[in-house]
């Protein structure tokens, strides 16, 4: 088939390159000329596990071009992916610029009967406002289908070659065929392609994605409760989990839900109910649980350093000024560059704001980092590096390489052994016995 994908970001350019994998001819496009320069030079601009191997296995076999041409991407393929970004407007609402724009100049190419799929997260109601656009400039036949993403960051090639499941939202069996044809490499040990009305598959995606940030803040919630209980989340969490019906996905206690989809797609979820009448009550509660988690770690190490004083209740107005946090782990999560809206990115303006020094490490976020941060915190390229002569850890982002590094070596380098364990990877006991003063979210 010939498919193209239009916007070439963490979700098109997975896109693109698992179906040319399958054995599509994809053309990727995107209005960015700089990425797609990078592209053409043989470079990757996204960190992704797998991605660079499979692109240039793709384009050396003819299969996966890119081009800012978007009349090219359009009068070449018979399958077009919509997978621009749906950030938040200023309400909260998703802003749909990009994809009726994106609409907007598919529109001006068409030259045939061709299927727009909607791959972006967007409000129920969207793919009509995508239709008329199109409508409004062509007289060719087109069919828009939507078909919502579930891929995450970290492990999105090994999400979409192996799906969960395939929400497709169509109206006509030609288009619904067509669909199943693009997705029938995915699901051969077992169709779990959904097929549904237009709207339902729209509103899957925010269900989905309200899910699983519900799940985060209550979890979070029942963090916080055991601390001032004196009970531990982590026996807790094991004793919630074994229910099958509650089970032990997505209850984690940490830092806050971060990324490019929770916080935009539960905001957006509440304006789309507010806006027909509905007030998302519970949504709301998740939203403000995981704003208060992000301040949870840069609390404990101000309460560490600059305990209140309990008549006053006031802390000076520096009061981390002469003392440095090492923060391991900048990206929202591990095995991804991506700091949008990342946790870590709270917790450092809050040290900041309070006078701390920071010495940040991540795997491979460095270079967003330095975009978000400038020169207002050191970045190490080594871990323990990051470490030396600092006063405390931080660890905000659960990377495989900070679960067991050498303790006895992080003892000798920093200045003081203490640790603030936003993700609950290290066990409190050994640390305490090696010397180290440990903290983590909801443990006794
Ligand atoms: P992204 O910001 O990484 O990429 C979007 C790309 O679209 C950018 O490269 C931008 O230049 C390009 N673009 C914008 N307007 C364009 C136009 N008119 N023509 C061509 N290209 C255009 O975004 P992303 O993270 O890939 O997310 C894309 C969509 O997928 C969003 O709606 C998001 O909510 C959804 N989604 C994201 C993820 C994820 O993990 N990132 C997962 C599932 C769904």
């Amino acid at each position: 088939m010939k498919i193209s994908v239009i916007g070439t970001g963490y979700v098109g350019l997975v896109t693109g390159t698992c179906l040319a994998e399958s054995g599509n001819d994809v053309i990727c496009m995107d209005i960015d000329k700089k990425k797609i320069e990078l592209l053409n030079n043989g470079n990757v601009p996204i960190y992704e596990p797998g991605l660079e191997e499979l692109i240039k296995r793709n384009v050396a076999h003819g299969r996966l071009s890119f081009t800012t041409n978007m009349s090219r991407a359009v009068r070449e393929s018979s399958v077009i992916f919509i997978a621009v970004g749906t950030p938040p407007g200023e309400n909260g609402s998703a802003d749909l610029k990009y994809v009726l724009g994106a609409a907007e100049d598919i529109a001006r190419h068409l030259n045939g009967y061709k299927i727009i799929v909607n791959k972006s997260t967007v409000p129920v109601g969207t793919a009509d406002k995508v239709k008329a656009v199109i409508a409004g400039k062509t007289k060719h036949k087109f069919e828009v289908v939507s078909n919502p993403e579930f891929l995450k960051e970290g492990s999105a090639i090994e999400d979409f070659m192996k799906p969960d499941r395939i929400v497709i939202g169509a109206n006509s069996a030609r288009s619904m065929q067509i669909m199943h044809d693009v997705y029938a490499p995915f699901v051969r040990k077992g169709d779990r392609t959904l097929v549904m009305d237009v709207r339902s598959a729209e509103m899957t995606k925010y269900a989905s994605n309200a899910m699983l940030a519900t799940k985060i803040s209550f979890i979070n919630e029942m963090a916080n409760i055991c601390m001032s209980l004196g009970a531990d989340i982590d026996s807790v969490r094991r004793g919630m989990g074994y229910d099958k019906r509650i089970g032990f996905e997505f209850l984690f206690p940490g830092v806050g839900y971060g990324g490019s989809c929770f916080p935009k797609d539960v905001k957006a979820l509440v304006q789309t109910a507010k806006e027909h009448g509905f007030d998302a009550k519970v949504l709301k509660s998740v939203e403000a649980v995981n704003e208060q988690q992000k301040r949870v770690l840069s609390d404990l190490i101000l309460s560490h350093f600059a305990p209140k004083k309990s008549t006053r209740n006031t802390r000076p107005a520096k009061p981390l000024s002469g003392r440095t946090v090492a923060v391991w782990g900048l990206s929202f999560k591990p095995r991804t560059d991506d700091m949008r809206e990342a946790p870590s990115a709270v917790i450092i303006h809050n040290l900041l704001r309070a006078g701390a020094e920071i010495r940040a490490h991540d795997p491979v976020a460095m270079h967003e980092a330095r975009k978000i941060f400038k020169k207002r915190i050191t970045l190490m390229e080594d871990g323990y590096e990051a470490l030396r002569g600092a006063d405390a850890l931080a660890v905000v982002t659960e990377w495989n390489e900070f679960r067991t590094p050498d303790f006895q070596r992080m003892k000798k380098i920093m200045k003081n052994p203490v640790i603030f364990d936003g993700r609950n990877i290290y066990n409190q006991e050994e640390l305490k016995k090696m010397g180290f003063t440990y903290y983590g979210i909801g443990r006794r």
